[in-house]
Protein backbone atom coordinates (compact mmCIF):
# COMPACT_ATOMS: atom_id res chain seq x y z
CA UNK A 1 0.00 0.00 0.00
CA UNK A 2 0.75 3.71 -0.69
CA UNK A 3 2.80 4.73 2.30
CA UNK A 4 0.60 8.50 1.79
CA UNK A 5 -2.47 6.16 2.54
CA UNK A 6 -1.47 5.08 5.66
CA UNK A 7 -1.55 8.48 7.40
CA UNK A 8 -4.19 10.40 8.36
CA UNK A 9 -5.46 12.34 4.65
CA UNK A 10 -4.98 16.11 4.60
CA UNK A 11 -8.58 16.14 3.44
CA UNK A 12 -12.04 14.34 3.32
CA UNK A 13 -14.30 14.79 0.23
CA UNK A 14 -17.38 13.93 1.43
CA UNK A 15 -19.39 12.57 -1.37
CA UNK A 16 -18.14 11.00 -4.91
CA UNK A 17 -20.29 12.85 -7.70
CA UNK A 18 -18.20 14.69 -10.32
CA UNK A 19 -17.44 17.40 -8.01
CA UNK A 20 -15.97 15.37 -5.16
CA UNK A 21 -13.87 13.27 -7.77
CA UNK A 22 -12.62 16.32 -9.52
CA UNK A 23 -11.80 18.40 -6.54
CA UNK A 24 -9.90 14.61 -5.85
CA UNK A 25 -8.26 14.71 -8.70
CA UNK A 26 -7.24 18.74 -8.59
CA UNK A 27 -5.75 17.84 -4.98
CA UNK A 28 -3.74 15.05 -6.14
CA UNK A 29 -2.26 15.90 -8.71
CA UNK A 30 -0.59 18.25 -6.48
CA UNK A 31 0.37 15.75 -3.92
CA UNK A 32 -2.27 16.12 -1.72
CA UNK A 33 -3.48 13.31 -0.28
CA UNK A 34 -7.13 12.77 0.15
CA UNK A 35 -10.49 10.42 1.34
CA UNK A 36 -13.60 10.71 -0.78
CA UNK A 37 -16.31 8.93 1.01
CA UNK A 38 -18.82 8.00 -1.39
CA UNK A 39 -22.38 6.18 -0.77
CA UNK A 40 -22.77 4.23 -3.64
CA UNK A 41 -20.48 1.54 -5.11
CA UNK A 42 -21.57 2.38 -9.02
CA UNK A 43 -22.84 5.39 -10.58
CA UNK A 44 -25.89 5.85 -10.32
CA UNK A 45 -27.42 5.44 -13.77
CA UNK A 46 -29.09 8.60 -14.39
CA UNK A 47 -28.03 10.65 -16.96
CA UNK A 48 -28.39 14.41 -15.30
CA UNK A 49 -25.76 16.84 -16.05
CA UNK A 50 -24.39 16.19 -19.98
CA UNK A 51 -23.68 19.45 -21.65
CA UNK A 52 -19.97 19.91 -20.94
CA UNK A 53 -18.68 23.36 -21.65
CA UNK A 54 -15.32 24.35 -23.39
CA UNK A 55 -14.57 25.67 -19.90
CA UNK A 56 -15.26 22.22 -18.25
CA UNK A 57 -13.28 20.52 -20.97
CA UNK A 58 -10.65 22.44 -20.04
CA UNK A 59 -10.33 21.10 -16.51
CA UNK A 60 -10.35 17.03 -17.85
CA UNK A 61 -7.50 18.20 -20.07
CA UNK A 62 -5.38 19.18 -17.15
CA UNK A 63 -6.69 16.38 -15.23
CA UNK A 64 -5.08 13.97 -17.93
CA UNK A 65 -8.67 12.69 -18.62
CA UNK A 66 -9.69 14.54 -21.70
CA UNK A 67 -9.38 12.13 -24.33
CA UNK A 68 -10.40 9.43 -22.82
CA UNK A 69 -13.93 11.27 -21.69
CA UNK A 70 -14.19 11.93 -25.52
CA UNK A 71 -14.23 8.34 -26.42
CA UNK A 72 -16.93 7.49 -23.87
CA UNK A 73 -19.52 9.78 -25.84
CA UNK A 74 -22.57 8.64 -26.26
CA UNK A 75 -23.93 10.15 -29.47
CA UNK A 76 -20.99 9.93 -32.47
CA UNK A 77 -19.56 13.12 -33.19
CA UNK A 78 -20.39 13.72 -36.77
CA UNK A 79 -23.79 14.01 -35.72
CA UNK A 80 -23.23 17.22 -33.51
CA UNK A 81 -24.33 18.35 -30.08
CA UNK A 82 -26.58 21.71 -30.94
CA UNK A 83 -29.58 22.74 -28.97
CA UNK A 84 -32.73 23.84 -30.50
CA UNK A 85 -35.90 25.62 -28.87
CA UNK A 86 -39.42 25.50 -30.17
CA UNK A 87 -42.75 26.82 -30.09
CA UNK A 88 -45.92 25.02 -28.39
CA UNK A 89 -44.81 21.53 -28.79
CA UNK A 90 -41.61 20.10 -30.46
CA UNK A 91 -42.27 18.98 -33.55
CA UNK A 92 -44.30 22.41 -34.39
CA UNK A 93 -43.82 24.98 -37.20
CA UNK A 94 -41.65 27.46 -35.02
CA UNK A 95 -37.97 26.63 -33.88
CA UNK A 96 -34.87 28.62 -33.80
CA UNK A 97 -31.10 27.44 -32.90
CA UNK A 98 -30.34 27.49 -29.22
CA UNK A 99 -26.94 27.90 -26.68
CA UNK A 100 -24.78 27.36 -29.20
CA UNK A 101 -21.17 26.93 -27.57
CA UNK A 102 -19.36 27.06 -30.76
CA UNK A 103 -19.69 30.90 -31.10
CA UNK A 104 -17.08 31.21 -28.32
CA UNK A 105 -15.01 28.14 -28.88
CA UNK A 106 -11.70 30.56 -30.04
CA UNK A 107 -11.69 31.88 -25.87
CA UNK A 108 -10.86 27.95 -25.09
CA UNK A 109 -8.39 25.50 -25.29
CA UNK A 110 -11.30 22.96 -25.45
CA UNK A 111 -14.18 21.89 -27.76
CA UNK A 112 -17.49 21.52 -25.47
CA UNK A 113 -18.58 17.83 -25.04
CA UNK A 114 -22.05 15.85 -24.50
CA UNK A 115 -22.17 13.09 -22.17
CA UNK A 116 -24.63 10.95 -19.61
CA UNK A 117 -23.18 11.73 -16.33
CA UNK A 118 -22.70 8.54 -15.28
CA UNK A 119 -20.26 8.20 -17.76
CA UNK A 120 -18.58 11.24 -16.93
CA UNK A 121 -18.60 9.95 -13.69
CA UNK A 122 -16.94 6.53 -14.08
CA UNK A 123 -14.24 8.23 -16.42
CA UNK A 124 -13.75 10.26 -13.39
CA UNK A 125 -13.73 7.02 -10.80
CA UNK A 126 -10.56 5.86 -12.90
CA UNK A 127 -8.49 8.67 -13.77
CA UNK A 128 -9.21 8.96 -9.56
CA UNK A 129 -8.13 5.59 -9.44
CA UNK A 130 -4.36 6.14 -11.17
CA UNK A 131 -3.65 9.11 -8.35
CA UNK A 132 -1.66 7.40 -5.46
CA UNK A 133 -2.75 10.27 -3.12
CA UNK A 134 -6.77 9.36 -3.65
CA UNK A 135 -7.83 6.84 -1.39
CA UNK A 136 -11.58 5.94 -2.73
CA UNK A 137 -14.18 4.76 0.04
CA UNK A 138 -17.01 3.69 -2.29
CA UNK A 139 -19.97 2.46 -0.36
CA UNK A 140 -19.56 4.04 2.77
CA UNK A 141 -21.97 7.05 3.90
CA UNK A 142 -20.92 10.41 6.03
CA UNK A 143 -22.69 10.23 9.21
CA UNK A 144 -21.27 12.93 11.22
CA UNK A 145 -19.06 15.64 10.77
CA UNK A 146 -17.46 18.11 13.53
CA UNK A 147 -14.13 20.48 13.66
CA UNK A 148 -11.70 21.62 16.55
CA UNK A 149 -8.98 24.08 16.46
CA UNK A 150 -6.63 21.47 15.30
CA UNK A 151 -8.64 19.24 12.50
CA UNK A 152 -11.72 17.86 11.46
CA UNK A 153 -13.39 14.15 12.50
CA UNK A 154 -16.22 12.33 10.08
CA UNK A 155 -17.68 9.42 11.15
CA UNK A 156 -18.83 7.11 8.44
CA UNK A 157 -20.33 3.56 7.94
CA UNK A 158 -20.36 1.25 5.69
CA UNK A 159 -23.56 0.09 2.96
CA UNK A 160 -24.63 -2.58 5.48
CA UNK A 161 -24.56 -0.43 8.54
CA UNK A 162 -22.68 -2.60 10.69
CA UNK A 163 -19.08 -0.87 10.34
CA UNK A 164 -18.37 2.68 11.16
CA UNK A 165 -14.79 4.47 11.29
CA UNK A 166 -13.70 8.11 12.05
CA UNK A 167 -11.41 9.83 9.57
CA UNK A 168 -9.62 12.99 10.98
CA UNK A 169 -7.72 15.26 8.43
CA UNK A 170 -7.51 18.69 8.38
CA UNK A 171 -10.02 19.73 6.05
CA UNK A 172 -13.20 18.22 4.80
CA UNK A 173 -14.94 19.39 1.94
CA UNK A 174 -18.76 18.53 1.24
CA UNK A 175 -19.31 17.77 -2.32
CA UNK A 176 -22.42 15.73 -1.15
CA UNK A 177 -25.17 16.85 -3.46
CA UNK A 178 -28.04 19.43 -2.91
CA UNK A 179 -29.36 17.92 0.44
CA UNK A 180 -25.99 18.05 1.92
CA UNK A 181 -25.62 16.49 5.16
CA UNK A 182 -21.63 18.45 5.76
CA UNK A 183 -23.61 21.22 4.81
CA UNK A 184 -26.18 21.11 7.30
CA UNK A 185 -23.87 20.08 10.43
CA UNK A 186 -21.60 22.80 9.94
CA UNK A 187 -24.36 25.23 10.66
CA UNK A 188 -24.39 26.72 7.36
CA UNK A 189 -27.76 28.12 6.29
CA UNK A 190 -29.37 28.40 2.44
CA UNK A 191 -31.40 31.08 0.62
CA UNK A 192 -33.61 29.74 -1.55
CA UNK A 193 -35.79 31.40 -3.86
CA UNK A 194 -38.20 29.25 -4.71
CA UNK A 195 -40.22 28.93 -7.94
CA UNK A 196 -43.16 26.46 -6.03
CA UNK A 197 -43.14 23.55 -9.40
CA UNK A 198 -42.53 20.10 -8.96
CA UNK A 199 -40.96 18.68 -12.01
CA UNK A 200 -40.79 15.13 -13.81
CA UNK A 201 -37.42 13.58 -15.05
CA UNK A 202 -38.68 10.75 -17.41
CA UNK A 203 -35.53 8.50 -18.78
CA UNK A 204 -37.27 6.57 -21.75
CA UNK A 205 -36.15 4.66 -25.03
CA UNK A 206 -38.13 5.19 -28.40
CA UNK A 207 -36.44 4.48 -32.15
CA UNK A 208 -40.39 6.48 -33.44
CA UNK A 209 -38.73 9.98 -31.80
CA UNK A 210 -35.76 9.90 -33.53
CA UNK A 211 -37.43 9.00 -36.92
CA UNK A 212 -39.58 12.00 -36.07
CA UNK A 213 -36.68 14.07 -35.12
CA UNK A 214 -34.51 13.74 -38.05
CA UNK A 215 -36.00 16.88 -39.71
CA UNK A 216 -33.39 18.65 -37.37
CA UNK A 217 -30.16 17.35 -37.59
CA UNK A 218 -27.37 18.01 -35.30
CA UNK A 219 -29.78 18.83 -32.65
CA UNK A 220 -29.25 16.81 -29.07
CA UNK A 221 -31.76 18.91 -26.54
CA UNK A 222 -34.53 20.45 -27.15
CA UNK A 223 -36.61 22.87 -25.16
CA UNK A 224 -40.35 23.16 -25.71
CA UNK A 225 -42.09 26.38 -24.78
CA UNK A 226 -45.85 26.94 -24.38
CA UNK A 227 -47.77 29.28 -23.18
CA UNK A 228 -49.70 27.34 -20.25
CA UNK A 229 -46.12 26.28 -18.69
CA UNK A 230 -45.28 30.44 -18.35
CA UNK A 231 -41.77 30.32 -19.38
CA UNK A 232 -40.45 26.85 -17.78
CA UNK A 233 -39.84 24.48 -20.23
CA UNK A 234 -40.69 21.11 -21.84
CA UNK A 235 -36.93 19.63 -22.23
CA UNK A 236 -35.83 16.50 -24.61
CA UNK A 237 -32.67 14.97 -24.36
CA UNK A 238 -30.96 12.80 -26.30
CA UNK A 239 -28.96 10.06 -24.18
CA UNK A 240 -27.25 8.85 -26.99
CA UNK A 241 -27.84 8.57 -30.32
CA UNK A 242 -31.09 6.92 -31.54
CA UNK A 243 -32.78 5.40 -28.96
CA UNK A 244 -32.23 6.56 -25.16
CA UNK A 245 -34.39 10.05 -24.02
CA UNK A 246 -34.73 12.28 -21.12
CA UNK A 247 -37.13 14.69 -20.29
CA UNK A 248 -38.30 16.92 -17.75
CA UNK A 249 -41.09 19.22 -16.81
CA UNK A 250 -43.13 20.58 -14.88
CA UNK A 251 -46.30 18.33 -13.62
CA UNK A 252 -49.42 19.56 -11.35
CA UNK A 253 -48.68 19.33 -7.76
CA UNK A 254 -49.63 15.97 -6.22
CA UNK A 255 -48.23 13.87 -9.52
CA UNK A 256 -46.87 10.60 -8.73
CA UNK A 257 -46.24 7.55 -11.35
CA UNK A 258 -49.45 6.22 -10.90
CA UNK A 259 -51.67 9.11 -11.78
CA UNK A 260 -50.24 10.71 -14.86
CA UNK A 261 -50.38 8.89 -18.32
CA UNK A 262 -46.69 9.76 -18.86
CA UNK A 263 -46.83 8.43 -22.18
CA UNK A 264 -49.43 11.01 -23.48
CA UNK A 265 -47.96 13.74 -21.83
CA UNK A 266 -44.74 13.19 -23.90
CA UNK A 267 -47.21 12.86 -27.09
CA UNK A 268 -48.93 15.99 -26.29
CA UNK A 269 -45.34 17.97 -25.60
CA UNK A 270 -43.95 16.29 -29.05
CA UNK A 271 -46.95 16.65 -30.94
CA UNK A 272 -46.74 13.19 -32.36
CA UNK A 273 -47.45 10.08 -31.22
CA UNK A 274 -44.09 7.16 -30.79
CA UNK A 275 -42.85 4.57 -29.26
CA UNK A 276 -42.28 4.83 -25.35
CA UNK A 277 -40.50 2.17 -23.22
CA UNK A 278 -39.41 3.89 -19.59
CA UNK A 279 -36.46 3.53 -17.65
CA UNK A 280 -36.64 5.62 -15.21
CA UNK A 281 -39.58 8.14 -13.34
CA UNK A 282 -38.59 10.23 -10.92
CA UNK A 283 -39.67 13.77 -9.68
CA UNK A 284 -37.57 16.74 -8.01
CA UNK A 285 -38.64 20.21 -7.13
CA UNK A 286 -37.82 23.27 -9.16
CA UNK A 287 -36.26 25.74 -6.86
CA UNK A 288 -32.64 28.18 -6.42
CA UNK A 289 -30.72 27.30 -3.42
CA UNK A 290 -27.55 29.10 -2.38
CA UNK A 291 -25.52 28.54 0.80
CA UNK A 292 -24.78 31.74 3.14
CA UNK A 293 -21.39 30.46 3.20
CA UNK A 294 -19.36 28.28 1.12
CA UNK A 295 -16.93 28.10 4.71
CA UNK A 296 -17.01 27.39 8.06
CA UNK A 297 -13.86 26.98 9.85
CA UNK A 298 -12.57 23.62 8.19
CA UNK A 299 -15.05 22.53 6.39
CA UNK A 300 -16.28 23.86 2.99
CA UNK A 301 -19.40 22.73 0.32
CA UNK A 302 -18.79 22.83 -3.34
CA UNK A 303 -21.09 22.17 -6.13
CA UNK A 304 -24.58 21.27 -5.53
CA UNK A 305 -24.07 21.38 -2.06
CA UNK A 306 -23.58 24.97 -2.05
CA UNK A 307 -26.10 25.93 -4.89
CA UNK A 308 -28.65 24.90 -6.72
CA UNK A 309 -30.89 25.38 -9.60
CA UNK A 310 -32.63 23.98 -12.08
CA UNK A 311 -30.91 22.10 -14.81
CA UNK A 312 -31.84 25.20 -17.34
CA UNK A 313 -29.06 25.86 -19.43
CA UNK A 314 -26.61 23.44 -18.17
CA UNK A 315 -24.69 24.95 -15.74
CA UNK A 316 -25.29 22.81 -12.96
CA UNK A 317 -22.16 19.78 -13.54
CA UNK A 318 -19.88 22.88 -15.23
CA UNK A 319 -20.62 25.53 -12.01
CA UNK A 320 -20.11 22.65 -10.14
CA UNK A 321 -17.04 21.68 -11.42
CA UNK A 322 -15.11 25.42 -11.31
CA UNK A 323 -15.68 25.30 -7.35
CA UNK A 324 -13.37 22.64 -7.34
CA UNK A 325 -10.86 24.29 -9.78
CA UNK A 326 -11.01 27.38 -7.46
CA UNK A 327 -10.29 25.43 -4.07
CA UNK A 328 -8.53 22.91 -5.38
CA UNK A 329 -5.31 25.27 -5.78
CA UNK A 330 -6.12 27.41 -2.69
CA UNK A 331 -6.66 24.16 -0.36
CA UNK A 332 -2.86 22.85 -2.01
CA UNK A 333 -1.43 26.34 -1.03
CA UNK A 334 -2.52 26.60 2.44
CA UNK A 335 -1.13 22.82 3.06
CA UNK A 336 1.96 23.30 1.67
CA UNK A 337 2.69 26.44 3.47
CA UNK A 338 2.77 29.38 1.23
CA UNK A 339 -0.86 30.91 1.67
CA UNK A 340 -3.33 30.99 4.40
CA UNK A 341 -6.64 31.72 5.96
CA UNK A 342 -6.80 34.52 3.52
CA UNK A 343 -6.50 32.59 0.62
CA UNK A 344 -9.16 30.13 1.76
CA UNK A 345 -11.59 32.74 2.17
CA UNK A 346 -11.24 34.16 -1.56
CA UNK A 347 -13.37 30.82 -2.69
CA UNK A 348 -16.41 31.76 -1.46
CA UNK A 349 -15.74 35.45 -2.36
CA UNK A 350 -15.09 34.74 -5.71
CA UNK A 351 -16.97 31.28 -6.17
CA UNK A 352 -20.29 32.39 -4.55
CA UNK A 353 -21.31 36.27 -6.25
CA UNK A 354 -20.74 33.96 -9.73
CA UNK A 355 -23.53 31.76 -8.74
CA UNK A 356 -25.99 34.50 -7.67
CA UNK A 357 -25.13 36.20 -11.16
CA UNK A 358 -25.64 32.74 -12.86
CA UNK A 359 -29.12 32.27 -10.98
CA UNK A 360 -30.24 35.43 -11.57
CA UNK A 361 -28.55 36.95 -14.92
CA UNK A 362 -29.15 33.35 -16.74
CA UNK A 363 -31.08 30.91 -15.19
CA UNK A 364 -34.25 33.35 -13.90
CA UNK A 365 -33.79 35.51 -16.34
CA UNK A 366 -34.41 33.05 -19.06
CA UNK A 367 -37.71 32.00 -17.21
CA UNK A 368 -38.71 35.27 -16.99
CA UNK A 369 -37.75 36.32 -20.70
CA UNK A 370 -39.17 33.27 -22.01
CA UNK A 371 -42.87 34.37 -19.87
CA UNK A 372 -42.97 37.70 -20.87
CA UNK A 373 -42.48 36.57 -24.37
CA UNK A 374 -45.37 34.08 -24.65
CA UNK A 375 -47.85 36.77 -22.58
CA UNK A 376 -47.39 39.14 -25.18
CA UNK A 377 -47.07 37.12 -28.39
CA UNK A 378 -49.09 34.40 -29.89
CA UNK A 379 -49.22 32.96 -33.29
CA UNK A 380 -52.73 32.29 -32.95
CA UNK A 381 -53.99 36.39 -32.07
CA UNK A 382 -52.04 37.36 -34.77
CA UNK A 383 -49.43 36.10 -36.75
CA UNK A 384 -47.45 38.28 -38.21
CA UNK A 385 -45.98 39.94 -35.17
CA UNK A 386 -45.57 36.91 -33.69
CA UNK A 387 -43.31 35.87 -36.04
CA UNK A 388 -41.34 38.94 -36.81
CA UNK A 389 -40.42 38.56 -32.53
CA UNK A 390 -39.85 34.84 -32.95
CA UNK A 391 -37.18 35.74 -35.66
CA UNK A 392 -36.17 38.71 -33.24
CA UNK A 393 -35.82 36.16 -30.51
CA UNK A 394 -33.48 33.89 -32.43
CA UNK A 395 -30.68 36.56 -33.04
CA UNK A 396 -30.44 36.97 -29.11
CA UNK A 397 -30.41 33.10 -28.56
CA UNK A 398 -26.88 33.62 -29.09
CA UNK A 399 -26.58 36.75 -25.46
CA UNK A 400 -26.85 34.19 -23.50
CA UNK A 401 -23.35 31.99 -24.72
CA UNK A 402 -21.63 35.28 -25.73
CA UNK A 403 -22.23 36.76 -22.12
CA UNK A 404 -21.63 33.98 -20.05
CA UNK A 405 -18.03 34.54 -18.89
CA UNK A 406 -17.55 34.04 -15.41
CA UNK A 407 -15.06 36.21 -13.60
CA UNK A 408 -13.34 37.25 -10.34
CA UNK A 409 -12.65 40.95 -11.06
CA UNK A 410 -13.87 42.34 -8.00
CA UNK A 411 -11.79 39.90 -5.96
CA UNK A 412 -9.60 41.00 -3.49
CA UNK A 413 -6.63 38.69 -4.82
CA UNK A 414 -6.76 40.33 -8.44
CA UNK A 415 -5.44 43.53 -9.74
CA UNK A 416 -9.04 44.13 -11.13
CA UNK A 417 -10.07 47.60 -12.03
CA UNK A 418 -11.44 49.05 -8.78
CA UNK A 419 -15.59 48.80 -7.99
CA UNK A 420 -16.08 46.04 -10.35
CA UNK A 421 -17.54 42.68 -8.93
CA UNK A 422 -17.20 38.63 -9.47
CA UNK A 423 -20.20 37.84 -11.70
CA UNK A 424 -21.10 35.32 -14.63
CA UNK A 425 -22.12 37.97 -16.58
CA UNK A 426 -19.10 39.45 -18.89
CA UNK A 427 -17.52 39.10 -22.41
CA UNK A 428 -15.42 37.31 -24.24
CA UNK A 429 -12.43 39.07 -25.08
CA UNK A 430 -8.47 37.78 -26.13
CA UNK A 431 -7.17 41.26 -24.29
CA UNK A 432 -6.25 39.79 -20.85
CA UNK A 433 -7.89 40.94 -18.11
CA UNK A 434 -7.06 40.72 -14.68
CA UNK A 435 -9.81 38.64 -13.01
CA UNK A 436 -10.98 37.03 -16.22
CA UNK A 437 -10.18 33.65 -17.96
CA UNK A 438 -7.25 33.76 -20.28
CA UNK A 439 -7.86 33.42 -23.62
CA UNK A 440 -5.86 30.40 -25.31
CA UNK A 441 -2.65 31.68 -28.12
CA UNK A 442 -0.23 29.53 -29.98
CA UNK A 443 3.10 30.78 -28.55
CA UNK A 444 6.24 31.34 -31.02
CA UNK A 445 7.46 28.05 -30.62
CA UNK A 446 3.18 27.04 -31.91
CA UNK A 447 3.04 25.19 -28.73
CA UNK A 448 -0.45 26.84 -27.33
CA UNK A 449 0.13 28.89 -24.27
CA UNK A 450 -2.25 26.01 -22.86
CA UNK A 451 0.23 23.54 -23.33
CA UNK A 452 2.48 24.95 -21.02
CA UNK A 453 0.73 26.12 -18.24
CA UNK A 454 1.03 23.86 -15.09
CA UNK A 455 -0.59 23.62 -12.10
CA UNK A 456 1.60 26.54 -10.53
CA UNK A 457 0.75 30.23 -11.21
CA UNK A 458 2.88 31.20 -14.75
CA UNK A 459 3.97 34.27 -15.81
CA UNK A 460 4.26 35.24 -19.21
CA UNK A 461 6.83 37.54 -20.27
CA UNK A 462 6.60 38.85 -23.97
CA UNK A 463 9.92 41.14 -24.85
CA UNK A 464 11.30 41.38 -21.25
CA UNK A 465 14.71 42.39 -19.85
CA UNK A 466 16.48 39.63 -17.43
CA UNK A 467 15.70 42.70 -14.35
CA UNK A 468 12.16 42.50 -14.65
CA UNK A 469 11.79 38.70 -15.24
CA UNK A 470 14.57 37.95 -12.58
CA UNK A 471 12.52 40.16 -10.15
CA UNK A 472 9.64 38.63 -10.29
CA UNK A 473 11.48 34.94 -9.54
CA UNK A 474 13.56 36.35 -6.73
CA UNK A 475 9.88 37.58 -4.78
CA UNK A 476 8.74 33.73 -5.65
CA UNK A 477 11.36 32.43 -4.09
CA UNK A 478 11.24 34.24 -1.26
CA UNK A 479 7.09 34.21 -0.57
CA UNK A 480 7.99 30.55 -1.82
CA UNK A 481 5.27 30.44 -4.66
CA UNK A 482 5.64 27.97 -6.97
CA UNK A 483 5.79 30.10 -9.99
CA UNK A 484 6.72 28.84 -14.13
CA UNK A 485 8.07 31.40 -16.16
CA UNK A 486 7.14 31.07 -19.75
CA UNK A 487 8.86 33.70 -22.27
CA UNK A 488 8.19 34.56 -25.58
CA UNK A 489 9.46 37.29 -28.13
CA UNK A 490 6.58 36.86 -30.52
CA UNK A 491 4.79 40.47 -31.32
CA UNK A 492 1.50 39.12 -32.30
CA UNK A 493 0.79 37.00 -29.11
CA UNK A 494 1.69 40.21 -27.16
CA UNK A 495 -0.74 42.41 -28.99
CA UNK A 496 -3.77 40.30 -28.92
CA UNK A 497 -3.11 39.90 -25.39
CA UNK A 498 -2.87 43.78 -25.48
CA UNK A 499 0.13 42.87 -22.64
CA UNK A 500 3.59 42.42 -21.94
CA UNK A 501 3.30 40.73 -18.63
CA UNK A 502 0.85 38.50 -17.39
CA UNK A 503 0.74 36.73 -14.24
CA UNK A 504 -1.85 33.60 -14.92
CA UNK A 505 -3.30 31.94 -11.43
CA UNK A 506 -3.50 28.05 -10.92
CA UNK A 507 -7.02 28.33 -12.49
CA UNK A 508 -6.28 29.85 -16.00
CA UNK A 509 -7.35 32.95 -14.73
CA UNK A 510 -5.51 35.89 -15.10
CA UNK A 511 -4.27 37.61 -11.80
CA UNK A 512 -2.71 40.70 -12.63
CA UNK A 513 -1.83 41.91 -16.67
CA UNK A 514 0.21 45.08 -17.77
CA UNK A 515 2.75 46.42 -20.53
CA UNK A 516 5.42 47.38 -17.98
CA UNK A 517 6.02 46.29 -14.66
CA UNK A 518 5.16 48.93 -12.97
CA UNK A 519 4.39 47.70 -9.57
CA UNK A 520 7.29 46.36 -7.94
CA UNK A 521 6.91 42.12 -8.22
CA UNK A 522 6.53 41.69 -4.43
CA UNK A 523 3.73 43.39 -4.18
CA UNK A 524 2.08 42.25 -7.22
CA UNK A 525 2.72 38.74 -5.80
CA UNK A 526 2.13 38.97 -2.00
CA UNK A 527 -1.62 40.59 -3.16
CA UNK A 528 -2.42 37.23 -5.52
CA UNK A 529 -1.96 34.88 -2.91
CA UNK A 530 -4.00 36.92 -0.22
CA UNK A 531 -0.85 37.48 1.92
CA UNK A 532 -1.62 41.58 1.85
C1 LIG B 1 -32.91 15.69 -13.26
C2 LIG B 1 -31.66 16.44 -13.33
C3 LIG B 1 -31.19 16.89 -14.55
C4 LIG B 1 -30.01 17.63 -14.60
N1 LIG B 1 -29.57 18.07 -15.81
C5 LIG B 1 -28.44 18.81 -15.86
C6 LIG B 1 -27.93 19.29 -17.10
O1 LIG B 1 -28.50 19.06 -18.16
N2 LIG B 1 -26.77 20.01 -17.07
C7 LIG B 1 -26.08 20.28 -15.90
O2 LIG B 1 -25.01 20.92 -15.92
N3 LIG B 1 -26.55 19.83 -14.73
C8 LIG B 1 -27.70 19.12 -14.69
N4 LIG B 1 -28.16 18.67 -13.52
C9 LIG B 1 -27.42 19.07 -12.34
C10 LIG B 1 -26.19 18.19 -12.12
O3 LIG B 1 -26.57 16.84 -12.17
C11 LIG B 1 -25.60 18.56 -10.77
O4 LIG B 1 -25.28 19.95 -10.77
C12 LIG B 1 -24.34 17.74 -10.48
O5 LIG B 1 -24.69 16.39 -10.28
C13 LIG B 1 -23.66 18.26 -9.22
O6 LIG B 1 -22.62 17.42 -8.86
P1 LIG B 1 -22.21 17.21 -7.34
O7 LIG B 1 -21.06 16.29 -7.38
O8 LIG B 1 -22.09 18.55 -6.70
O9 LIG B 1 -23.47 16.57 -6.66
P2 LIG B 1 -24.11 15.10 -6.91
O10 LIG B 1 -24.02 14.72 -8.35
O11 LIG B 1 -25.47 15.16 -6.29
O12 LIG B 1 -23.18 14.15 -6.11
C14 LIG B 1 -23.20 14.09 -4.71
C15 LIG B 1 -22.64 12.74 -4.31
O13 LIG B 1 -22.56 12.69 -2.90
C16 LIG B 1 -22.98 11.43 -2.45
N5 LIG B 1 -23.45 11.60 -1.07
C17 LIG B 1 -24.47 12.37 -0.64
N6 LIG B 1 -24.54 12.32 0.72
C18 LIG B 1 -23.53 11.52 1.12
C19 LIG B 1 -23.08 11.10 2.40
N7 LIG B 1 -23.68 11.49 3.54
N8 LIG B 1 -22.02 10.28 2.47
C20 LIG B 1 -21.39 9.85 1.33
N9 LIG B 1 -21.78 10.23 0.10
C21 LIG B 1 -22.83 11.06 -0.01
C22 LIG B 1 -24.07 11.04 -3.42
O14 LIG B 1 -24.26 9.64 -3.47
C23 LIG B 1 -23.53 11.59 -4.73
O15 LIG B 1 -22.76 10.65 -5.44
C24 LIG B 1 -29.31 17.92 -13.42
C25 LIG B 1 -29.77 17.44 -12.19
C26 LIG B 1 -30.93 16.71 -12.14
C27 LIG B 1 -31.43 16.21 -10.80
Amino acid sequence: MDRSKRQDPEIIIVGGGPVGLGLAIELGQRGIHSVVVERYANPQPIPKGQNLTQRTMEHFHFWGAERELRAARTIPREYGIGGMTAYGTLLGRYHHDWLQRELVRPFYFTDNERLPQYATEAMLRRRAGELPAIEAMYGWSAEAVCQDHDGVRVVIAGRDGDRRRTLRASYVVGCDGGRSLVRKQAGITQTHSDHDRLMVLLVFRSKGLHRLLERFPGKSFYNVLHPDLKGYWKFFGRVDLGTTWFFHAPVPPGTTKENIDFRRYLHAAAGAEFDVEFEHVGFWELRVAIADAYRSGRIFIAGDAAHSHPPYGGYGINTGLEDTANLGWKLAATLQGWAGEKLLDTYGAERRPVFESTARDFIEKAINNDRDFLEAFSPERDRETFEREWKERQSGAHSEVNTFEPNYEGSSIVWGPPGSRCSAAGSHRFATRAGHHLAPQPLSSRRNIFEELGGDFTLLAFDQDDVVVSEFERAARVLRIPLKLVRDSRAAGRERYEAALILVRPDQFVAWASDHAALNAMEILRRVIGAD
